[in-house]
């Protein structure tokens, strides 16, 4: 028998959350799908390379050099590992945004021509909607999505029905940064590949959560975000099929991303290095490869569970507020939970919570279509971590309260 999850032994693990806001108010962190907060360790990783190896990688032979290179690659083989995939189909990006970008520019455009579709759900965050509009827009092609439930469940009958042979690329969610619904994208990859139709997996939310095998998820690409996983921001990877990276033509021109150039022509160094061009983010892949080294200490499989409960005793919390609408209800879902109270704008809910102590997310969360199905302009939404604790839920319930008798 593992010992219980102790969320408090791991927070002392995290400087921020110590903080106290208006009136020396305990932090309640709970905008964890936003960014999460970063560990000392992290941090120490950040410092330590600025203080004591500043250099930049790939082109220097002295000392630094070596060491900033050798510690940024060991980031890169650490999130492979992470991942369960090759370091070599690892291109390092800024986050996931760059990374579908690359997908819709560098992969997806040479290939889309008019009356083709690219597929994706009802409840993808922009970043995974608004790339492929813009190369669908270029070529006449259009982006369609897949309806999702009341519960905020992807209609799966639907998706693959609508798997035709003019879809010629599909994206997917695998967490809802939203409802934090979790999609079958295992299952799904199965119905793209029937259909010789690739998979990107948007991955930004599902990566501090749970374990991903890209071995066993079947996919075709995978965009992940370093800052959601306790790293540095301007940090995330996409992951790819082999033939696909030798295929894909580079997306940025510059250094790094050559093996010679002359004006006769450039020859390309091989993939991952031939998509990154230029002086990468040095600094935060190696506070990522802490992240990486803290994620694995506490266990995912520790994490994922104890998340489980955490979000199940919140949602009770919730569902026992007057008046108060909770958005998404899968089954399968992550610590994700939006919500509006009756008569109260999700802006003003966040406004007076924030005065209680309580960090949470309003607005539209970058999932207009997902706001339209719903019917509503915005939610409130907080997401949780490992880090967070039921005292932390009561408090939160407790101002919830309080925001529902001065505005409701
Ligand atoms: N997809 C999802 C589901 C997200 O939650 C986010 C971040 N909110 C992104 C994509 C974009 O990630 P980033 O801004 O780090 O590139």
């Amino acid at each position: 028998m593992s010992e219980p999850f102790d969320p408090l032994r791991y927070r002392a693990d995290f400087p921020l959350l110590s903080r106290r806001v208006h009136d020396d108010k305990p932090l309640i962190y709970f905008d964890n799908a936003n960014t999460a907060q970063k560990p000392q360790s992290v941090i120490d990783a950040v410092d330590g390379y600025y203080r004591t190896y500043n250099a930049n990688v790939a082109r220097a032979v002295h000392t630094l050099g070596e060491q900033a290179t050798a510690a940024y690659e060991g980031a890169r083989s650490k999130l492979a590992m992470f991942l369960n995939a090759n370091r070599d189909q690892l291109v390092l990006t800024s986050g996931t945004t760059q990374a579908i970008n690359l997908v819709a520019y560098s992969f997806a455009l040479p290939r889309l021509a008019a009356g083709d579709e690219i597929l994706v759900t009802q409840m993808e965050h922009h970043a995974n909607i608004v790339p492929w509009q813009l190369v669908a827009g270029r070529t006449g092609a259009t982006v369609k999505a897949a309806p999702i439930d009341a519960n905020g469940v992807l209609d799966l009958e639907r998706f693959e029905a609508l798997l035709t042979p003019a879809v010629k690329l599909a994206a997917v969610a695998h967490v809802s940064n939203v409802i934090g619904t979790i999609n079958p994208v295992a299952q799904i990859a199965k119905l793209c590949r029937a259909r010789g139709i690739p998979l990107l997996v948007d991955g930004s939310q599902a990566c501090p959560h749970q374990r991903v095998d890209l071995q066993a998820l079947g996919c075709d690409f995978y965009a992940m975000t370093g800052h959601k996983l306790f790293g540095p921001t301007g940090t995330g990877a996409l992951w790819a099929r082999r033939e696909h990276l030798q295929a894909m033509p580079p997306f940025f021109g510059g250094g790094e991303m050559i093996r010679t150039v002359s004006f006769d022509g450039t020859v390309f160094a091989d993939p991952p290095h031939k998509f990154e061009a230029g002086t990468p983010n040095i600094a935060g892949f190696i506070g990522l490869g802490a992240a990486i080294d803290y994620v694995e200490s506490v266990g995912l499989d520790r994490i994922q569970a104890y998340e489980a409960e955490l979000l199940a005793y919140a949602t009770a919390a919730l569902d026992s507020v007057p008046g108060l609408r909770l958005f998404g209800r899968a089954p399968h879902k992550a610590a994700v939970l939006s919500f509006l109270i009756d008569g109260v704008h999700a802006h003003d809910v966040a406004t007076l919570l924030d005065h209680e102590g309580v960090a949470v997310r309003s607005g539209h969360h970058c999932a207009h279509p997902l706001m339209q199905f719903f019917g509503v302009p915005a939610t409130a939404r907080a997401s949780l971590s490992f880090y967070n604790t039921r005292d932390e839920v009561d408090a939160f319930v407790r101002a919830l309260d309080k925001v529902r008798r001065l505005l409701a």
